[in-house]
């Protein structure tokens, strides 16, 4: 037999390759882990929402929040990760439970892993939470500008979140808090969140340049400020482990050792801080808030990341003239400033001004650099008050456009659920609707019922379901 007409072909594997389960959600991968520009949660789960076409509300409730009821027991409730009104949201980047609930989810339904570099999960233990996350959203919209016009994907880095961070060292300017347009303030994450706009106007929030009022001294110690938390947020990754609460009491007792010789009270004041603040933290085992470590680190010449991360820690103390930078953060206004005609005038000025849309007493008072509104209004009353009473006219006669809007809104969808021969309920008419949300109010409520009796005397009505349509009413 001629053996090269038949020729030995290699066996074939009938056994199928052995494949990953595939995610439930796109398998995004989260931006700059690594790097001080770490991405956050909350604009994860934004950016998230958006490869999926819908907005994070209908991501949170329709998928997250069941799949979460469903994997999470015993501790990790779900509830915790309702939306809401967004005004919690903080916490997904923060290290409570919620922000570990969120990891776990998210990993499981994304496939990706190390998401918990998107929160401040790592740094549970060494920070405690009170004012480690803002509550408001807060951006630099020099950045936000810079990435647009270089075609890079819009979003909130991890560091914005940080209450101890006040600047984009990048610009060197103030990060904003308030929508240009509407001047609100956001929360971080809200049924229509969408990084780099404003979740209520929609206003894009990136600017090409800002005019702020800046303060050298004040700007060099927050630009520092903001560089060791991303050199901190950078370095995550590499820890093996978790920074352990003891680790944090170890390194200040060095600190103390080598600045004052355990002296607390004259470690407290070569470093700039209250004796009782101090005390707390060698007497009572508190551990400092991020602020105020940076306080420390600064004065003593260290930064945040080796505090942490190197195991033997030199420091010596800044010159005197150097170590009181942050003290100008709560500089003093002269005795009387809030009483004088200064204020008053411009006050004046303000109430007169037909700026759309006015502003409001607490954001003059910001603008004025006053932390409390009630002064301006015990000092220079009729200002004061005209202020307010333009504001609260405005947001009434916006109010109530807004209204009327979701009455239409809602008596449309009802007209389209009738005229499809599908029963108007409740459910039904916010699917239709772009803002479901709307339905919980009893205005709506009562507006819905209203377009269905409308409907019914004007006999569109189908009649399948007339039964339905009223046990819903
Ligand atoms: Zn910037
Ligand atoms: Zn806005």
């Amino acid at each position: 037999m001629n053996t090269s007409a038949n020729p030995l072909y290699e066996q074939w594997q009938l056994t199928l390759p052995s494949m990953p389960a595939p995610s439930v959600l796109y398998a995004l991968a989260p931006i700059g882990i690594g790097s001080p520009h770490v991405e956050s949660m909350t604009s994860y789960i934004a950016r998230l929402a958006e490869a999926h076409c819908v907005f994070p509300g209908v991501l949170m409730r329709h998928l997250i929040v069941p799949f979460a009821k469903s994997h999470l027991t015993g501790e990790g409730s779900s509830t915790t990760l309702h939306l809401r009104d967004g005004e919690s949201t903080g916490a997904l980047n923060a290290h409570q439970q919620t922000a570990v609930n969120t990891v776990h989810i998210l990993e499981s339904l994304t496939k990706q892993r190390r998401l918990h570099l998107l929160t401040m999960v790592t740094w549970a233990e060494v920070f405690p939470l009170t004012s480690l996350i803002r509550t408001k959203q807060a951006w630099c919209p020099l950045c936000l500008e810079e990435w647009k016009a270089a075609g890079q994907v819009i979003y909130e880095p991890l560091l914005w979140t940080m209450q101890a961070v006040k600047i984009c060292s990048q610009h060197d300017c103030l990060l904003e808090t308030q929508c240009f347009m509407c001047r609100k303030t956001s929360p971080w994450l809200a049924w229509r969140s969408h990084p780099g706009y404003c979740p209520y106007c929609q206003r894009w929030l990136g600017m090409s340049a800002v005019v702020q009022e800046k303060n050298e001294r004040e700007m060099n110690w927050l630009h520092w400020s903001a560089d060791q938390v991303g050199m901190l947020l950078a370095s995550a990754p590499l820890l093996t482990k978790f920074p352990a609460r003891a680790c944090i009491n170890e390194r200040l007792g060095s600190l103390l050792e080598q600045i004052s010789q355990g002296r607390k009270m004259t470690f407290a004041r070569l470093v700039g801080l209250s004796p009782k603040l101090v005390g707390n933290w060698f007497y009572h085992q508190q551990i400092p808030g991020v602020e105020n470590l940076l306080r420390v680190c600064f004065a003593v010449n260290i930064s945040l990341r080796d505090l942490f991360m190197e195991k033997q820690i030199t420091c010596s103390l800044r010159s005197e003239e150097t170590r009181d930078l942050w003290s100008s953060h709560h500089r003093q206004v002269p005795r009387g400033f809030w009483k004088s005609s200064q204020v008053r005038e411009k006050l004046e000025a303000l109430a007169k001004n037909e700026e759309v849309p006015p502003p409001s007493l607490k954001a003059v008072a910001r603008q004025l650099g006053c932390s409390d509104p009630h002064s301006l209004q015990l000092y220079h009353p009729v200002p004061s008050q005209m202020i307010s009473d333009r504001y609260a006219a405005y947001m009434d006669a916006k109010k109530l456009a807004t209204e009327q809007q979701h009455c239409k809104d809602v008596q449309n969808a009802v007209r389209q659920l009738i005229e499809q021969n599908i029963p108007p309920t409740g459910r039904n008419v916010a699917l239709v609707l772009s803002k479901p949300g709307i339905l919980r109010s009893s205005v709506m409520r009562e507006a819905r019922r209203a377009a269905i009796r409308e409907g019914q005397i004007m006999g569109n009505q189908s009649k399948e379901f007339p039964e339905k349509a009223k046990s819903v009413v």
